[in-house]
């Protein structure tokens, strides 16, 4: 028999620390100068921090702690700290409204939260609303009875023993980022942390290397920034924090030497032009892993095609540590043509070691398993060692859990022989025209290859006659924006754009020109709020 070692995520940080310690992790500061230091120097803050957070009486072991902070160095610290100490990390989605985070915060109990120097204007406005009972800040400037965190750190004693009770105990609470309705809790343990890293580094999945640089610009807020600091240390890559508003991602790569990048499509999208017509150099850059949303395959093709830049598909959940899928053509496609190669591409991916994936049709005694031949859509359902069984003070129920153990992920999808998921919307996405189920992802996705299209998004409207509608919401490019062409003629144009690839019934009635489509607060097309604003102007135009 072998020996029953904890999994815990202390022992990332003693291997980053004994075997790679003179990697190092960078930090882009407001004023964009940068502070870098070694994983060693990391290691001894997080051993003072831990000891300061024992030491402050506040905190009793499985006390939830919060942050409220961007991707820095500090907030790296407390990603160690809190759970070495055997408390539960409560990254906070600074995006939130008052009235969110006060029930987020309340639900979660959060004892402390550690707030950056950036939002520290932001979250005085909502510190009525939150009722935290204690406040450390990330700069030095705290006044009491806030407690600055350098301070508390330079107090503390250096030395100091991990205690986590055992690999199953809760090492931090993330929440959905509520695309779909209010946002839940979801609890990860020491071991399902620590065997997603295993997992997320593996060659075939985000495969991070000790030579890798290691940039998540996807927010530490947002699904514990896709296990990324746990991976890259374990790996013992350098890592690169971007801070909260890096004013030019090209400059940042080029000073740094970033080769693999993670965000979400829009981010891709917004710096793709300062990215192709930059001056700096950035071949370091050897992946973008991307998720949270379907990148779109035609900025897929320009990464790797004009800036030789490789794009992986991630797919996953909050509820899923959050790996599930990870795409990357197979050496058995190295010799199909580029336009297959781009269709796989697309595709989000086939499920990492260690997940497992099921396609579902609800019938009435159960699900039954549909077949993996890349055609038939079916409710995707997911298990693995890193999936949530239950949300956070919720009780689990047959919406979200199957009596089988299967996670109900709310996303359609087909899977193909080879294994490739793709997504083919949120099931609350789609739209029901006439009985019949409509992509908004597959015609979004053909939208955005006509060249005048910047941004898309479809959405179901209410119809007397077909119970929904498609109706179309479009960025123009900036050249097509100031084009005098109707509205009329460009409804025709993408009409006919469309015809082609969709049955009829699909192609929109309508199609709206706006200046920009709303986000969540991750950068997602908040699909909620268009239809609420185009609801109002329609009301507005009514009453008029
Ligand atoms: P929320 O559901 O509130 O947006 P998450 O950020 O955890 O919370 O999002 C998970 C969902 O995001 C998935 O169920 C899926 O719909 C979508 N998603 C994640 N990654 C991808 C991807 N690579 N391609 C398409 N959709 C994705």
């Amino acid at each position: 028999m072998m020996m029953n070692y904890p999994l815990t995520l202390a022992q990332i940080l003693e291997h980053a620390r004994h075997i790679h310690g003179s990697k190092r992790v960078t930090t882009l500061l407001p004023d964009q100068t940068f502070h870098s230091y070694t994983y060693t120097a990391l290691y001894e803050r997080v051993k003072r921090l831990a000891n300061a957070l024992t030491q402050s009486d506040v905190i009793q072991p499985g006390d939830r702690v919060g942050t409220y902070a961007s991707n820095t160095y500090q907030h790296l610290e407390l990603y160690y700290a809190i759970p070495g100490i055997g408390a539960v990390l409560h990254p906070l989605n600074v995006r939130l409204t008052a009235v969110q985070l006060a029930r987020i915060v309340q639900e979660a109990g959060d004892k402390i939260i550690f707030v950056d120097g950036v939002y520290a204007e932001q979250f005085e406005a909502l510190r009525e609303k939150i009722g935290c009972e204690q406040v450390v800040h990330l700069n030095p400037s705290a006044m009491p009875p806030d407690v600055a965190y350098e301070h508390l750190l330079s107090e503390a004693e250096p030395a100091y023993s991990w205690d986590i009770p055992d690999e199953n105990w809760a090492m931090g609470l993330c929440y959905t980022s509520g695309t779909q309705g209010e946002p839940r809790g979801v609890l990860y343990t020491h071991r399902s942390m620590f065997l997603h890293t295993l997992a997320v580094n593996q060659a075939d999945v985000f495969g991070l290397t000790e030579a890798d640089v290691v940039m998540p610009l996807v927010p530490m807020f947002h699904a514990m920034a896709w296990g990324l600091p746990y991976a890259a240390m374990f790996a013992g890559a350098d890592i690169v924090l971007p801070g909260a508003k890096p004013l030019c991602l090209a400059d940042l790569i080029a000073e740094t030497g970033v080769t693999v990048a993670a965000g979400v499509p829009t981010i891709w999208a917004k710096v793709y032009p300062e990215l192709s017509e930059r001056r700096q150099d950035i071949s370091t850059l050897r992946r973008l892993i991307v998720g949270g949303e379907a990148m779109p395959p035609t900025l897929i093709e320009a990464y790797e095609k004009n800036l030789g830049v490789e794009v992986c598909h991630a797919w996953g959940m909050t509820e899923m540590s959050p790996t599930g899928t990870f795409s990357k053509l197979r050496e058995a496609h190295q010799n199909l043509s580029d336009a297959e190669k781009w269709r796989i591409k697309a595709k989000q991916g086939r499920p990492i070691p260690g997940v497992e994936l099921r396609l579902a049709a609800e019938t009435s005694n159960g699900f039954a398993k549909l077949p993996w031949n890349g055609e038939v859509v079916g409710e995707l359902q997911v298990r693995s060692p890193w999936t949530a069984s239950r949300y956070y003070n919720i009780q689990p129920t047959t919406e979200h859990f199957t009596p089988d153990g299967w996670l109900r992920t709310g996303d359609v999808a087909t899977i193909d022989v080879e294994g490739y998921m793709q997504i083919v919307d949120r099931a609350k996405a789609l739209i029901r025209s006439g009985g019949e189920s409509i992509s908004s992802v597959a015609l979004e996705t053909s939208l955005l290859k006509h060249p005048s299209v910047h941004e898309a998004a479809v959405i179901g409207v209410p119809d007397e006659k077909w119970g929904e509608r498609p109706l179309a919401v479009v960025v123009l490019t900036p050249v097509d924006a100031v084009s005098n062409r109707t509205d009329t003629d460009l409804a025709i144009t993408l009409k006919q754009h469309l015809v082609p690839e969709f049955p009829k019934f699909w192609i929109p009635d309508r199609f709206i020109v706006v200046d920009e489509i709303p986000k969540t607060s991750v950068g997602k097309f908040d699909k909620q709020a268009l239809r609420k604003q185009l609801l109002s102007a329609e009301t507005k135009e009514k009453l008029s």
